[in-house]
């Protein structure tokens, strides 16, 4: 498998980021970023997705998807990011069901993924919370596990605190919001194949603060923080639009991990189900009990590993490999956990194995 790290969700001056196409582009290239996917808010950008080069000729792919929510709502709420639909979905997101929505984007070829489906409110500084309401969907193909700039919103319950906080978030960071780890876990444990991504929402505005006024998360910072790896079977050809179906495709099948590269390079990380010498799954695959003789993580870096089936943990241990033999069917995923400043911080989280009876 070949591996393309992507940040699956920016804005740009389209909608309420600071920054445009080309400067988002410019950003990842130095980043190292693969791929970005511009996701603006209500509207699809058409005419400007390809291959982006700088003067070193370094080279990232940029594709734009949208991210859609009902205007006409109060709160404004149930943000979904939408990939590969290939067209403008805002109109059929507005004054329905979030359903409506769902059903139109699978309807255009498109996925779907249910944007920080646990968001916090910050009152002190007029934020209000985002999160998911709607609940008895279908028809998604995933949710952001880790969206990095909801994440720093959490960190900001109280005014001081969450300045002192805002202002140095390697430091503050500690992982994806637990209660968004449950959420998925018992989504799992339902029996739903839900598909994890992990991603920035950069928007590179300015803070105003008093008489401070910065911009704190620059696109740059923000793509070297939680991205989406993509495990494609073969090597991405360099024609945009086959790049970009290989790529949504792989991300449909949850042949991906989030990855926090903050604390080390996440590349290199891989989960996958083993049959003697043969690879039977790799993560985001199903496979059944008999043909899998061991469950394998193997971590690019020395960190806690720990394997979980249907939200508990099975087993555990420090070091670069985890093997694990399962007895029982159910969705069986892996987190590695890092020091980072001071403390263990989530670094990797894989998307599930679904291990069947037959
Ligand atoms: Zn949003
Ligand atoms: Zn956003």
């Amino acid at each position: 498998m070949f591996e393309y790290v992507g940040n699956l969700h920016a804005h740009t001056t389209t909608s309420d980021g600071a920054g445009s196409h080309g400067l988002v582009a410019a950003a990842a290239i130095r980043a190292g970023l693969d791929f970005v996917v511009i996701t603006d808010h209500n509207v699809w950008v058409s005419g400007v997705e390809g291959y982006y080069q700088n003067r070193h000729r370094e080279r990232v792919l940029l594709l734009t998807g949208e991210e859609v929510h009902d205007m006409t709502r109060e709160p404004q709420r149930n943000h979904l990011l939408v990939f590969g639909a290939g067209r403008e979905m805002a109109a059929a997101g507005q004054g329905q069901r979030a359903q409506a929505l769902l059903d139109a984007v699978r309807q255009a070829g498109g996925v779907a993924f249910l944007a920080h489906p646990i968001d916090r409110a910050v009152p002190w500084a007029g934020e209000g919370s985002y999160s998911w309401d709607d609940w008895d969907v279908a028809g998604y193909t995933g949710l952001e596990l880790w969206n990095y700039m909801s994440t720093v919103k959490a960190m900001l319950p109280h005014m001081i605190s969450g300045i002192l906080r805002l202002l140095a978030p390697a430091t503050a960071v500690i992982g994806p919001d637990p209660d968004i780890l449950a959420l998925w876990d018992a989504l799992l444990q339902e029996g739903r194949r839900v598909v994890a991504i992990g991603s920035a929402d950069a928007h590179a505005a300015p803070m105003q603060m008093g008489p401070l006024r910065r911009v704190i998360y620059p696109y740059q910072f923000l793509f070297r923080c939680v991205n989406t790896h993509v495990l494609v079977e073969h090597p991405l050809s360099g024609s945009w639009e086959a790049d970009a179906a290989a790529l949504y495709s792989a991300l449909e099948r949850g042949h991906a991990f989030v990855g926090y590269s903050l604390p080390g390079s996440p590349r290199g990380f891989r989960f996958e189900a083993l049959n003697g010498d043969r690879t039977a799954a790799i993560m985001g695959d199903q496979v059944s009990l008999a043909d899998c003789e061991a469950l394998l993580a193997t971590a690019p870096a020395a960190a806690r590993l720990r394997l979980l089936h249907n939200g508990r943990a099975v087993a555990e241990q420090d070091g670069r490999t985890l093997t694990y033999t399962p007895a029982r069917p159910g969705a069986y995923r892996v987190e590695a956990w890092k020091p980072y400043r001071g403390r263990r911080r989530g670094w990797i989280f894989s998307n599930p194995i679904y291990v069947t009876l037959a």
